[in-house]
């Protein structure tokens, strides 16, 4: 997992980016870059480390750059060292990759063939090279891209700037969130909603196998087959949420401090308090049926699981089923016994967790139903879930999870 974000039409995007990208530190910290166009050339800057280890070097951006791309990464493929760190660059094109590329071996193997020289060992620099090779044999942007992504097997959101069509930023997504912001002025993405939502008054949440182009003052989208897309523009919910360390020493600390106003919250959306009574409809109840339910299983990884364990103790004597509890990542690539009589729950933070959504997709594809708990609102897994509760934790940065833990385990209680 890692964290990625750009703008087009900020007049200091690299100030933009750079605080971005600190809020985005929780998905990724072991190196970080950004690149902007600028005077039709992409400059690049990259550290290893923390993101601070970045700060220094960002004063040598243009100052006056209004588009570019950021990343702070966790690796999967290839050491945390500045070379390995993203944007990536081949010439023409640079790019921001949150994801894994599957056969980005037998590809660059194809490439080292043809002489291409790589400049770091991940998975991500073959996309660069196949795009910067499409764009030089005369292909459009749009072409290139659908080109490279025909090609590519595995899970990416990609954020690619290209010499050549210097007022855009292009976007992708195939199995790694995805989040496009229109604004005033100016058009963002980012891995993560959260970290954008004061620059932006509508969020597009992209779906797997979509391509976007993002300007100053317009955002174009289309399938993999290159047919346009209608926008789907929702308001974006602010949550009026304490942001930043508040005076704590770390996020963790702080979010400790909010679990009383995350599990108020949660209550407050979740009860009638007049009656005191359940409310049905944002727990999600109201469109399962469960009189069909004859297995069920709670799917989650890491503390979510935990929850989830916890929650097997109140659901199974008022389900009247036996409940099974599994780390999504056996679960996903196990062959379970599922069907139209099976209900699945899902529980995640960021309802992006790439396992537990895998989950959610299979038990769906069996004609099973999806039921998930999740903190983020229009994040994968809720949107692929028949129903969704809402747990009102407020954006949780820290990696050990504690509020969205507590107020996981009130909302499957409730
Ligand atoms: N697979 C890419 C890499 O190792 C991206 C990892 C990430 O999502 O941070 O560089």
């Amino acid at each position: 997992m890692c964290g990625i974000i750009g703008n087009v039409g900020n007049p200091s995007s690299v100030d933009f980016i750079y605080n971005g990208l600190q809020n985005l530190e929780y998905r990724g910290y072991d190196s970080a870059g950004i690149a902007v166009l600028y005077d039709d050339k992409i400059h690049l800057e990259k550290a290893a480390g923390k993101l601070v280890n970045l700060k220094q070097n960002i004063s040598r951006l243009p100052a006056n750059a209004t588009l570019g791309i950021g990343h702070t990464r966790w690796a999967t493929h290839g050491k945390a060292t500045a070379s390995n760190a993203h944007p990536h660059r081949a010439e023409k094109v640079a790019l921001v990759h949150n994801g894994i590329i599957e056969n980005y071996q037998e590809l660059k193997n194809e490439m080292l063939k043809d002489g291409v020289e790589f400049q770091s060992e991940t998975d991500t620099e073959i996309v660069v090279q196949l795009l910067n090779r499409s764009l030089h044999k005369g292909n459009s942007p749009k072409e290139a891209i659908l080109d490279v992504l025909s090609q590519l097997h595995g899970a990416y959101a990609l954020g690619i700037i290209i010499r050549d069509d210097p007022d855009a930023i292009w976007i992708a997504k195939q199995g790694s969130p995805l989040v496009v912001g229109l604004g005033e002025g100016s058009n963002v993405f980012a891995s993560d909603a959260t970290v954008i939502s004061e620059a932006i008054d509508w969020a597009v949440y992209l779906n797997d196998g979509e391509i976007g182009r993002i300007s100053k003052s317009s955002f174009d989208l289309w399938d993999l087959a290159g047919k346009r897309l209608p926008i789907n523009k929702k308001p974006l919910d602010s949550g009026n949420y304490v942001t930043g360390k508040n005076g704590f020493p770390h996020y963790m600390l702080k979010e400790i401090h909010e679990q009383p106003q995350a599990l108020k919250r949660t209550i407050r959306d979740l009860i009638h308090l007049n009656t005191l009574s359940t409310n049905q409809s944002a727990l999600g109840l109201n469109e399962l049926d469960l009189d069909k339910v004859q297995s069920v299983n709670i799917v989650a990884c890491g503390t979510a699981l935990l929850a989830g364990r916890l929650g097997k103790y109140f659901l199974e004597p008022i389900l009247a089923r036996s409940i099974n509890v599994e780390l999504a990542s056996e679960f996903r690539y196990r062959d379970p016994y599922l069907n139209e009589n099976s209900l699945t729950i899902a529980i995640s933070q960021s309802g992006e967790t790439a396992d537990t959504l895998a989950c959610v997709k299979h038990a769906k594809q069996r004609g099973g139903q999806v039921f998930s708990i999740c903190n983020v609102r229009n994040s994968s897994i809720a949107r692929e879930s028949d129903s969704v509760v809402y747990m009102s934790a407020g954006p949780e940065i820290g990696v050990a999870s504690t509020k969205a833990f507590t107020t996981q385990v009130l909302s499957i209680y409730l």
